[in-house]
C-alpha cells in the first residue's frame, strides 16, 4: 500500500473502529511528549546508541521543515491540501503537521513546529545537528514557477534564517530548480550563505535529471562540491508535476558523469522504474535494484550515495533493509537521514514488526515506542543503531555524516 493511502486509510480506519476521536488520538498520533522519563533517559539501549560516536559529528541530513505560512516563514501550501473535500491531501497535511506536534497552536504552527525541531535536537546530545530542507516549487519545462501545481513551497530564505538563529543545532539544504534562469546565481548564492547542500524531489517538482538542461547546473554543483540529495524511486508523500518516471533512479547518471556527489534518498527504497538500460525490452523492476547498479557501477565511487532515512517503514520490503545492513562495502557510501517529521507519525514504523524479522533484539522494542512519543529524533536514531542481521550492522561512519557535508571545495 502507498504511504498516503495508509496515512488516510489509518486515520479513517481508527476514527470509525474507535468511534472517537480521543481514542485515535491516544493509538495512532503522536502525543508530543517533551522530556524523557529517567528510566528511558538512563536505558542502556539510549547510552550504547551513542558508544563508538563523536555526537558532533552525527547530523541528521534529511529533515524536513513544514508550516502553513504562518509567522513570516513564507511557506505556502496548495489549497487542495487544506480542504476536507480532497480527503487524502487533508488527512496528510494533518498527520504531518502533528508529527511535527504543532497542531495545538492556532496562528503558531510555522513557529512551534520549528520549536518543538529545537527541542527535539536539544534532547541529543551535545554537537548533534539537523540539515533543514528548503523546498523548491514545481517549474515548467521552461523554468517558469507553477503555483497551481506545487503541493508545497519551503523558501531558501526560511531554512537559511533557521540555520542562521539557531547554529547549535541546524544546518541547511537549499532547494533550487535546475531549469530556473537564475538557478546558477542562486545556487551560488546559496553556498554563500552556507548551504550544506541542495535537495530536490524531481516527480514532484518537475526535473528531469537526466535532461541536458541539467547541465549548466551540474556543473556548477560540480565546481562548487555542493552534494545534490535527490529523491528516487516512488514518491507519494508530495504530489505535483506528476512525471513519476523523473525519479528513476538512472537518469542520475548525467549529474554523476558532471562529477556531482549525489545522496540518493532513502536509497531508492520503495516503487518500481522502468529498466531504461534494456532499450526496447524495458519492464519495470524495483527500484531499489536499479540504484544498487548504479553503486556497483565502478565509475561512481566517490560520487554516488544514499541516505537511510525511511528505509525503515512498513511499506519498504524487509530484505531492501537487509541487503543495506548487510553490504558492509556500501556503509562509506550511506549517510544517517531521519525524514523527520516521519519518525513521528506512529503507524509508519513498527518495532515489533522488526522484531520478528529478526532485525530487532524482543527488549528494545517497548523502549524505542516510548521513546518515540517523547522524541522521535532519537527514536530514530537509536532503532537504526541497533539494527542487525546476523552479525552485521550499519557501521559507525553511517551516522557520523558532518564531514561528507563539511568538505571544502578545492
Ligand atoms: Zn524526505
Amino acid at each position: 500500500m502507498n504511504r498516503r493511502r495508509f496515512l488516510a486509510g489509518a486515520a479513517s480506519l481508527a476514527l470509525a473502529t474507535t468511534g472517537g476521536q480521543a481514542v485515535a488520538r491516544r493509538t495512532l498520533w503522536n502525543p508530543c511528549r517533551a522530556a524523557l522519563p529517567p528510566a528511558i533517559a538512563d536505558h542502556d539501549l539510549i547510552h550504547s546508541a551513542w558508544e563508538g560516536l563523536d555526537p558532533a559529528q552525527v547530523w541528521d541530513c534529511h529533515a524536513h521543515l513544514a508550516g502553513l505560512g504562518e509567522g513570516g516563514s513564507g511557506i505556502t501550501i496548495n489549497p487542495r491540501m487544506l480542504s476536507p473535500l480532497h480527503p487524502a491531501e487533508y488527512f496528510q497535511r494533518l498527520f504531518y503537521l502533528n508529527a511535527g506536534c504543532a497542531h495545538e497552536a492556532p496562528g503558531e504552527v510555522d513557529q512551534s513546529y520549528v520549536e518543538r525541531l529545537h527541542n527535539l535536537a536539544d534532547g541529543m546530545r551535545t554537537g548533534f545537528k539537523l540539515v533543514l530542507f528548503a523546498f523548491e516549487r514545481t517549474h515548467d519545462s521552461t523554468g517558469r514557477p507553477r503555483p497551481d501545481l506545487t503541493a508545497f513551497h519551503v523558501p531558501d530564505d526560511y531554512a537559511r534564517n533557521l540555520a542562521r538563529a539557531h547554529p547549535a543545532f541546524f544546518e541547511w539544504a537549499c532547494s533550487i530548480h535546475p531549469w530556473r534562469e537564475d538557478g546558477v546565481e542562486a545556487l551560488e548564492a546559496a553556498v554563500r550563505d552556507g548551504a550544506r547542500a541542495v535537495k530536490w524531489l524531481p516527480p514532484a517538482m518537475g526535473i528531469d535529471p537526466a535532461s541536458p538542461q541539467c547541465d549548466r547546473f551540474y556543473a556548477a554543483l560540480a565546481r562548487l562540491d555542493l552534494p545534490l540529495i535527490t529523491h528516487a524511486g516512488e514518491e507519494k508523500a508530495v504530489q505535483g508535476a506528476g512525471r513519476p518516471e523523473w525519479g528513476n533512479p538512472l537518469r542520475l547518471r548525467r549529474a554523476l558523469d558532471h562529477g556531482v556527489r549525489v545522496v540518493v534518498a532513502h536509497c531508492a527504497s520503495l516503487g518500481q522504474d522502468l529498466d531504461e538500460d534494456r532499450g526496447r525490452a524495458a519492464r519495470k523492476v524495483s527500484s531499489f535494484s536499479l540504484f544498487s547498479r548504479l553503486m556497483t557501477e565502478g565509475r561512481h565511487e566517490g560520487r554516488l550515495f544514499g541516505d537511510i532515512s525511511a528505509i525503515t517503514l512498513r511499506n519498504r520490503e524487509i530484505s531492501t533493509l537487509r541487503t543495506l545492513i548487510q553490504r558492509e562495502d556500501w556503509h562509506p557510501r550511506l549517510l544517517f537521514g531521519t525524514d523527520y517529521p516521519l519518525p513521528g507519525v506512529l503507524p509508519l514504523i513498527s518495532p515489533r514488526q522488526l522484531v520478528r524479522e529478526g532485525l530487532l533484539a524482543p527488549t528494545a522494542a517497548p523502549v524505542l515506542e516510548t521513546l518515540r512519543e517523547h522524541n522521535p529524533l532519537l527514536f530514530d536514531f537509536v532503532l537504526k543503531r541497533h539494527l542487525r542481521t546476523g552479525p552485521a550492522r550499519f557501521a559507525d561512519r553511517v551516522f557520523e555524516t558532518r564531514p561528507f557535508f563539511e568538505r571544502t571545495p578545492a
